[in-house]
């Protein structure tokens, strides 16, 4: 799962355009520079595109695999809000309403700067969808669901609409577990990949000195700099940005290293569907889909009437367990959308996502060494979350923005996972309480 020279294996990876040239300058040489970004995502190209871009400073980004080789290049596309697992009513009860509204403000925000940056760059992201459904499992779900919309619209004003079962059934499809759904207006589908490449190209235009398959094996301090040695040299800054999120891996600060908790995401893509086959689960929306199970299934209608279906699960990330994951995932779409049942899979792949222990996003610096900035954590939400914090990581750096401006729920280090070690087990643990929790 960390081998940056194995291609994740994902639909977008056959069909992303390349990077033009100079984008990517492979693998760096001794160099001196103001920062250093450790991550090829969207955290850490559009941290570097808005460094070099707006605060004219002499950036290298130093990435294991192919720049947007991680959780960037391989997601579901889906840009939508939020990157919490805390419901939007917790997460009141923990900040305030005020700082919960500056959250869900910000995030709006990350939606509408990943669309304009697209337009604005002529980048085709390839977006689809108005909203996302988050469509009831089961009857009691939706219950839930009428509570949330009458919260979150009195409370943030999103607009959410409830949609009964016979309404998704006439208007976006129909499916053994569709109980009712919430459309949420904001957000659409995208191809990741796109993103990823448009973002480095963009960035690299800017001026910014981007080196693929530069994985960071030590790092130390050399007085007031940062030394970070890569197979192929050492880039001597000022300034390090962790960049990593779920792909983290040696020599982190332990403040994020031994915090963060990585959780598998998987996806399996099927053949194009005929007119027929979406028929008959009466399929007609772009809009991206979510459950509301615990451990959530995710889909959507790709533009060539692909179906992609995402779930998460598997604590190995062995390619054994990966197999029984895409089993237990065929099993369960021919379940969930019986006509089509027969229809093949033609891709699978899967990759990390970042929780926290706080159930929120930590955008910082790390307090011992506050030439070490940090945002991760989207909980599995970061296509939107991410490129806005790379942004807003340049902005701190460069003088533009306070840190008391983050909103409070991500303004704070990673909270403390009791013996790291032992997080494959909790993980263990917690898949199996929610699997009972979901039945
Ligand atoms: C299967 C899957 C589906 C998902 N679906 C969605 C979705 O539909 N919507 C959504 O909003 N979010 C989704 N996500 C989450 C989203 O993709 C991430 O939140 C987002 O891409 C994080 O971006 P990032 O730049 O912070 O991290 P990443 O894109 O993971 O980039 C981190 C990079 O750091 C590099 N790295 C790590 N250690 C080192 C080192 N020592 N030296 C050099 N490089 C290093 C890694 O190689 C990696 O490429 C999904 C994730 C997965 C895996």
């Amino acid at each position: 799962m960390y081998d940056g020279g194995r291609p994740a294996g994902s639909l977008w990876e056959e069909t992303a355009p390349p990077l033009g040239p100079g984008v990517d300058l492979g693998p760096n040489r001794d160099e001196i520079c103001d920062v250093a970004i450790i991550g090829g995502g969207y955290t850490g190209l559009s941290c570097a595109l808005h460094l070099a871009r707006d605060f004219s400073m002499d950036v290298r980004l130093l990435e294991a695999g192919s720049l947007g080789w991680g959780a960037s290049g391989r997601n579901g596309g889906f840009c939508t809000l939020p990157p919490t697992t805390l419901s939007l009513g917790d997460l009141t009860k923990r900040y305030g309403e005020a700082e919960a509204k500056r959250f869900v403000d910000s995030q709006r925000e990350a939606i509408s700067f990943v669309r304009s940056f697209a337009e604005s760059e002529g980048i085709d992201i390839a977006a689809q969808g108005e909203g996302e459904l988050l469509v009831a499992h089961a009857p009691s779900r939706f219950a839930m669901l009428e509570q949330e919309a009458e919260f979150v619209n009195r409370t943030f004003g999103l607009g959410l609409r409830l949609f009964s079962r016979e309404e998704v059934a006439e208007r976006f499809y129909d499916s053994r577990e569709q109980f009712g759904a919430l459309l949420n207006p904001l957000g659409f589908g995208l191809h990741p990949l796109r993103l990823a490449r448009g973002l480095a190209a963009v960035a690299a235009q800017a001026g910014a000195k981007l080196h693929g398959h530069s994985p960071v094996l030590w790092w130390e301090r050399e007085g007031q700099t940062h030394l970070l040695v890569t197979p192929s040299g050492t880039i001597r800054a000022k300034r390090v940005v962790v960049a990593t999120n779920g792909f983290t891996r040696a020599p982190m600060p332990g403040l994020l290293a031994d915090r963060i908790i990585p959780v598998m995401s998987n996806i399996v893509v099927t053949r194009p569907l005929t007119a027929d086959e979406l028929a008959a689960q009466n399929w007609q929306t772009e809009t991206p889909c979510a459950n509301t199970r615990n451990l959530l299934f995710y889909y959507r209608l790709l533009p060539d009437r692909r179906f992609l279906f995402g779930a998460r699960g598997d604590t190995t990330g062995t390619e054994a367990d990966g197999a029984k994951m895409r089993r237990f995932m065929e099993r369960r779409r021919a379940e969930v959308f019986p006509g089509w049942a027969h229809v093949e899979t033609t891709h699978a792949w899967r990759g990390f996502v970042c929780m926290t222990a706080g159930g929120t996003p930590s955008i910082g610096a790390v307090p011992d060494d506050p030439s070490v900035f940090f945002a991760l954590g989207y909980h599995g939400n970061g296509v939107s979350a991410a490129p806005w914090a790379g942004r807003l990581l340049a902005q701190l750096i460069g003088g533009k923005e306070e840190f008391s401006t983050v909103p409070a729920p991500m303004r704070r280090a990673p909270g403390k996972v009791p013996f790291p070690a032992l997080r494959r087990w909790y993980l263990r643990a917690a898949l199996g309480y929610y699997r009972i929790m979901d039945l």
